[in-house]
C-alpha cells in the first residue's frame, strides 16, 4: 500500500472530508496536525507551496487538498496511485448491491439530511445517506453556533454535526461516501448514479444544501489555497499578523471578519453597498471590533499576483465614483452567499429562477416520491435549525408516502 501523509488542522471541514474519503477506502495514513505546531505548518507550506489545510501526499508526491483528492477519486486515478487492485477494493461502505431497492435514500449530510436520517431510521426505514464532497454541510465551516436551541453556551458547528451523525447511526442509518452525478426521477424506483454504480430507491430526500459562491473574477480560482479562501475557520489560521480582505455584507462576511481578527493584524470588509445585509447583532459585533475596517460601495475587480502564486493585493473599484485602487493584502476571504446544489436535478424537478427546488404541501417536489429539505429548497431562512426542521418534515412526508404507496 502506498505511503499517505495528510497534514490537517483542528476544526477543518475539508480535513475531515479528505480523511473520511481515505477511511472509506480503508487506506492507512499518517496524520500530521499543524494546529499549534509551527514546524509542521512550515513543513506543510514548504512541501505543498500552499497555505491551506489539508494537504495530502502520496508516496511523497503532493496531491493537493480535499477537492483534488476527490477529483482524483472521481477519475479513478486515486485507486491506481494507492495501489488498490480494483475499484471494488475501495468500497467498504457501499450499498448492499446494485440491484437492491432502498426504501429511502437521503442525499446530503448537513442538518437537514441528518435530521431526516434520524427520523427515517427511527421509523425503521433503514435510510441510506449519501455524503459527498460537502459532507456535514456548511455547519462544518463555521465556528461557534450560538443560535441552535439547546446549547446555551453555544456549540461548535462540526461538533453539532458530529453529534447528529452519531444519533442517526444509533438508529441504524447507513452512510456511503461519494457524489451523485446523475438522477432519474421519472419512474419508480428512482435512480441515482454514484461513482459509476446505480442506487435505487422508492423515496428520495434531497438535502444537498448550497455551496459558497465565488466572485468570478480573474485569478480567483487560481489563487484558491494560495491566499483566496471561502472558509475562514479552515484557512484563517495561516494569516497570523497578516492583512486580510473579506468580501460581502451578510452574516457570513461579518462572522468571518470577526473570526479572522483572532489571527490577522487588520481585516477590511469590502461591501458593494453602504449598508450591511447582516443581522443587527452581527453588524454590531463587527463595528465594535477595532481590527475591522469597511470599504463601502466597493467591488473587487482583480486579484494580484497569480504569476507569483500568492495574494499581494486586490484591485477595488468604488461603484459610486468609478475610481479604482490597489489595496495591499495577504489574503482574501469571499463570503458572498451560496448557490443551491441542484445541477443533477435540472429539467427533472420544478425549480425557482435562482435554482432552488420548489416544494409544496410541506416538502414534496414536483416528482413523485421525491422530497427536498434544507437550504436546497430555502433561499429565505437558511438556518441550521430551519434545515433540521424541514429535514424532519421530509422524513415524515417520505414515511407517509411509502406507507400510502405500499397499500
Ligand atoms: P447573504 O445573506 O446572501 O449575503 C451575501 C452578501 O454578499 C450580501 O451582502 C451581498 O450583497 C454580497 N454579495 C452577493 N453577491 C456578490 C457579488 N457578486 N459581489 C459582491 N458582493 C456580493 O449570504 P450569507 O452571509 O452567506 O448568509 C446566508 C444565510 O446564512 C443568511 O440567512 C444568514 O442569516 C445565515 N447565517 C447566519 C449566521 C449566524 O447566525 N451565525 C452566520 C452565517 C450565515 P448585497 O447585500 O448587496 O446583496
Amino acid at each position: 500500500m502506498a505511503e499517505v501523509v495528510v497534514y490537517t488542522k483542528e476544526f477543518c471541514a475539508y480535513c475531515s472530508r479528505a480523511k473520511s474519503l481515505l477511511d472509506s477506502k480503508r487506506v492507512p495514513y499518517r496524520e500530521i496536525s499543524v494546529t499549534g505546531n509551527r514546524d509542521a505548518e512550515r513543513e506543510m507550506i514548504e512541501r505543498s507551496g500552499r497555505m491551506t489545510a489539508p494537504q495530502i501526499f502520496i508516496e511523497g508526491e503532493p496531491i493537493g487538498g480535499s477537492e483534488e483528492l476527490q477529483d482524483m477519486n472521481d477519475s479513478g486515478d486515486l485507486d491506481r496511485k494507492l495501489g488498490l487492485a480494483s475499484p471494488s477494493d475501495a468500497s467498504s461502505n457501499k450499498p448492499t448491491s446494485d440491484s437492491a431497492v432502498e426504501k429511502v435514500i437521503i442525499l446530503g449530510s448537513g442538518p437537514a439530511g441528518l435530521t431526516a436520517a434520524i427520523y427515517t431510521a427511527r421509523a425503521n426505514l433503514k435510510p441510506l445517506i449519501v455524503e459527498g464532497r460537502g459532507a456535514g454541510g456548511q455547519l462544518t465551516m463555521t465556528t461557534d453556533v450560538e443560535n441552535y436551541p439547546g446549547f446555551p453556551a453555544g456549540v461548535l458547528g462540526p461538533e453539532l454535526i458530529g453529534q447528529m451523525r452519531q444519533q442517526a447511526e444509533r438508529f441504524g442509518a447507513r452512510f456511503v461516501t461519494g457524489d451523485a452525478t446523475a438522477a432519474d426521477l421519472k419512474g419508480s424506483p428512482l435512480t441515482l448514479t454514484l461513482d459509476g454504480s446505480q442506487l435505487r430507491a422508492r423515496a428520495l430526500i434531497i438535502a444537498t444544501g448550497a455551496n459558497a459562491r465565488l466572485l468570478g473574477i480573474e485569478s480567483e480560482r487560481e489563487l484558491i489555497g494560495h491566499g483566496v479562501s471561502t472558509c475562514a475557520t479552515c484557512d484563517g489560521f495561516f494569516f497570523r499578523g497578516k492583512e486580510i480582505l473579506v468580501v460581502g455584507g451578510g452574516d457570513s462576511a461579518m462572522e468571518e471578519a470577526t473570526f479572522l481578527t483572532k489571527f490577522a493584524s487588520k481585516v477590511t470588509v469590502v461591501h458593494r453597498r453602504d449598508t450591511l445585509r447582516a443581522s443587527k447583532i452581527m453588524q454590531e459585533k463587527a463595528f465594535r471590533n477595532p481590527k475591522i475596517q469597511f470599504l463601502w460601495d466597493s467591488e473587487l475587480v482583480g486579484i494580484k499576483d497569480a504569476a507569483k502564486g500568492k495574494v499581494e493585493s486586490a484591485i477595488v473599484q468604488n461603484l459610486k465614483t468609478g475610481e479604482r485602487r490597489e489595496v495591499p493584502c495577504d489574503g482574501i476571504f469571499v463570503a458572498i452567499g451560496h448557490d443551491p446544489n441542484t445541477r443533477i436535478f435540472k429539467g427533472q424537478l420544478e425549480m425557482e429562477a435562482n435554482g432552488y427546488i420548489r416544494t409544496r404541501n410541506g416538502t414534496a417536489t414536483s416528482a413523485r416520491g421525491v422530497f427536498a429539505a434544507g437550504d436546497v429548497a430555502d433561499h429565505v431562512y437558511r438556518q441550521a435549525i430551519t434545515a433540521a426542521g424541514t429535514g424532519c418534515m421530509a422524513a415524515l412526508d417520505a414515511e407517509r408516502y411509502l406507507e400510502h404507496e405500499s397499500h
